[in-house]
């Protein structure tokens, strides 16, 4: 595994690559790795002749009161990891490599970007376009691979290079869980272990909605309330949203009419995890 920290070097391995005719995946990171992450290498691994990774923690995507500077990072570990999997390339850019002095342009997110976590947390997705659309010009790739587990930022991507005609096809793969149904993510780590209890909170109401749906519950009112009913039970102690909404627009439903998808975010203790669930056939 190749590992580069300057965007010029990034660029010419992927160029050279495409010059080749071979097949691309990148696999877009921000570190502390686990099996969700190493999910999406396999998955590109499989589909694609080389597979570039990146880790890098992206300070334009948190909120100044946010965990930018707690983000965990396991450099070692996540290099190791990425090595046993046959990574082709790993881009670790240093921060001024992608942000140098005098830095102002943005990419303004898609409207799709406006409800839910972007109430919540403003400027998030406007650090998450900027950044993939950066990563996206660095390491042009065929293909790249995002998790569902985010189930917004892959709409918000799937609608960037759709308006702004990237030649990249984006491929969403389903989120990997623990086995006990809690979602894979770096923020596991911040849970004590009566945290990482409470944490399930978040399965178990996207759960209870799924099969509240399935016996045919369709009003979105009654199948919220019981997401948050059962989130405040579970342990969850705040709930920025766990909302019922239309899988494609992500716009408020009175009834599941159509493919639907619940999303909640709430904190455990001081740590915010997010989920989701498909209501209906079609995904995102
Ligand atoms: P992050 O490092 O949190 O920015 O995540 C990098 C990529 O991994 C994103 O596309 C995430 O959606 C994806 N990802 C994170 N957690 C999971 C998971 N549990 N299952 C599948 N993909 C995930």
């Amino acid at each position: 595994m190749k590992i580069v920290e300057s965007p010029h070097e990034a660029y010419a391995h992927i160029d050279h690559w495409r010059r080749d005719g071979l097949r691309i995946g990148l696999v877009p990171t921000m570190g502390a790795l686990h099996e969700g992450h190493l999910a999406l290498v396999r998955q590109s691994r499989q589909e694609c002749d080389v597979t570039a990774a990146t880790i890098f923690v992206n300070p334009t995507q948190f909120g100044p009161h946010e965990d930018y500077a707690q983000y965990p990072r396991t450099p070692e570990a996540d290099f190791q990891a990425l090595s046993e999997l046959d990574v082709d390339l790993l881009f670790v850019p240093p921060q001024a490599k992608l942000y140098s002095e005098g830095f102002s342009t943005y990419i303004h997110p898609p409207a799709i970007a406006e409800p839910l976590e972007g109430v919540c947390r403003p400027d998030h997705f406007r650090g998450v376009a900027t950044i993939v659309l950066k990563l996206f010009h660095i390491l042009p790739a065929t293909v790249a691979y995002f998790g569902q587990k985010d189930y917004q930022q892959l709409a918000v991507i799937r609608r960037l290079v759709e308006d702004l005609d990237v030649p990249i096809r984006v491929v969403g793969c389903e989120t990997v869980r623990e086995p006990d149904g809690l979602a894979m993510s770096s923020r596991n780590r911040y849970l004590s272990p009566a945290e990482r209890q409470a944490a399930l909170s978040l399965w178990a109401a996207l759960t209870t909605v799924k099969e509240l749906f399935g016996a045919g519950t369709d009003q979105v009112a009654e199948l919220e309330k019981a997401m948050e009913q059962t989130l405040y039970e579970r342990g969850a102690n705040r709930i920025d949203y766990a909302r019922v909404v239309d899988c494609d627009s992500l716009q408020t439903l009175g009834r599941v009419d159509r493919p639907a998808v619940a999303l909640i975010a709430a904190y455990v203790g001081a740590t915010r995890l997010i989920d989701n669930i498909l209501l209906g056939e079609r995904g995102a």
